[in-house]
């Protein structure tokens, strides 16, 4: 059996293609600047021929969608209904569904009768509680608007609570662990008896940690400041919070190997504040979840550096509660998903 895991971004494409049951991979293939001024590759039609795959071989194609909002709490096989759904919420990704959803097409009109499946970034996080996901803000804008934490890096999370259960040898739904998902993007998960029950990225991912380009939590009314005070313009907000902060714009550079090996004072402060987010989000889910089995450090940040996770672990409360390093593998999470689709189909058709 082969199933291809496709990530469509909006000028990038990854795509591998797995045999199964053996997990062996026989393609590996990343395009890159889709649609860029002087590019070769002018959309994703033309990223997706210059694999050369013939797609009507394949038995499942798995999309990493990034948002699924609270209509998808699972992966789905796509049919015009997903699609349509996927489309509707564009407005809560901008920058990524409709990504996501070009790939979907391009591979439904090259072969029309190749399963395809969306697995959600946020459908891991659909057993959020209520007391976890409303903002504070006026309750029409929940219901109404959508406004609400939503949560990402659902298929990270979703993959290191499997592994964690293992290492633990624990059953999947009695494990409470913390899931610290530290790369470029970085969030933490609070996981209750095998069900994320909070969150640190919130409406986008913007929210929570400090990561490489991202700031993190921040009093909101900075924002309005940046505009009001500082003249700047809603999009150039946006660029600021989202590309020109975190570790990039306390230090100027976000690769944590660069900054682990800098002496000066800047790069040492752009670590601690980092540090020190992770802790406070510990400590919290630690009241959250009242039990806590592991914390589990993953990501490159997470896996590489020894340096942040003793940091992380070096505070009187924390000693005392056992660390996992484990490396994630979101494609062979999506793998095991799309599985997961094709069985529950199976059982549907009998
Ligand atoms: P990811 O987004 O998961 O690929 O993670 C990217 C981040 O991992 C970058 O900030 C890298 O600096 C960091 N990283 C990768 N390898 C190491 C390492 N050996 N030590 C510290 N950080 C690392």
């Amino acid at each position: 059996m082969k199933i291809a895991v496709i990530n469509s971004g909006s000028s990038s494409l990854k795509f591998k293609l797995f045999e199964m049951p053996s997990g062996r991979v026989i393609i590996n293939k990343l395009v890159e600047h889709i649609g860029e001024p002087n590019s070769s590759v002018k959309n994703h039609f033309e990223a997706i021929e210059s694999l050369h795959v013939n797609f009507a071989d394949i038995d499942a194609v798995g999309h990493r969608v990034v948002h699924g909002g609270e209509k998808f709490r699972n992966s789905v096989l796509i049919d015009d209904e997903v699609i349509e759904a996927i489309k509707d919420l564009i407005p809560l990704a901008p920058l990524h569904n409709p990504a996501n959803l070009e790939g979907i097409k391009v591979i439904r009109h090259k072969a029309p009768d190749t399963v395809q499946i969306a697995v959600f970034d946020t459908a891991f996080h659909a057993t959020l509680p209520k007391e976890a996901f409303v903002y504070a803000l006026p309750y029409e804008m929940y219901e109404k608007n959508q406004i609400r934490r939503y949560g990402f890096h659902g298929t990270s999370h979703a993959y290191l609570l499997q592994e964690a259960a293992a290492l633990l040898n624990k059953k999947v739904q009695e494990t409470n662990i913390i899931t610290l998902h530290l790369g470029n993007g970085a969030s933490a998960c609070a996981i209750k008896n095998g069900k994320s029950c909070d969150t640190s990225m919130g409406f986008t991912p913007l929210e929570g940690l400090v990561m490489g380009t991202r700031c993190g939590d921040i009093d909101p009314a900075i924002a309005l400041f940046m505009q009001n005070e500082l003249g700047l313009s809603a999009d150039e907000v946006d660029n600021t919070l989202n590309k020109k902060s975190g570790l990039l714009g306390l230090c100027g550079e976000n690769d944590v190997r660069n900054i682990e090996r800098r002496s000066d004072e800047r790069a040492k402060l752009a670590l601690d504040i980092m540090v020190r987010r992770i802790q406070k989000y510990i400590g919290a889910y630690m009241i959250v979840l009242e039990e806590v089995d592991a914390v589990v450090f993953s990501g490159g940040i997470g896996e590489n550096s020894s340096y942040v996770r003793e940091k992380v672990m070096n505070n009187k409360i924390l000693k005392n509660i056992k660390s996992l390093v484990i490396k994630t593998n979101e494609e062979l999470q999506i793998i095991n998903e799309c599985l997961w689709v094709l069985k529950n189909r199976k059982i549907t058709q009998a």
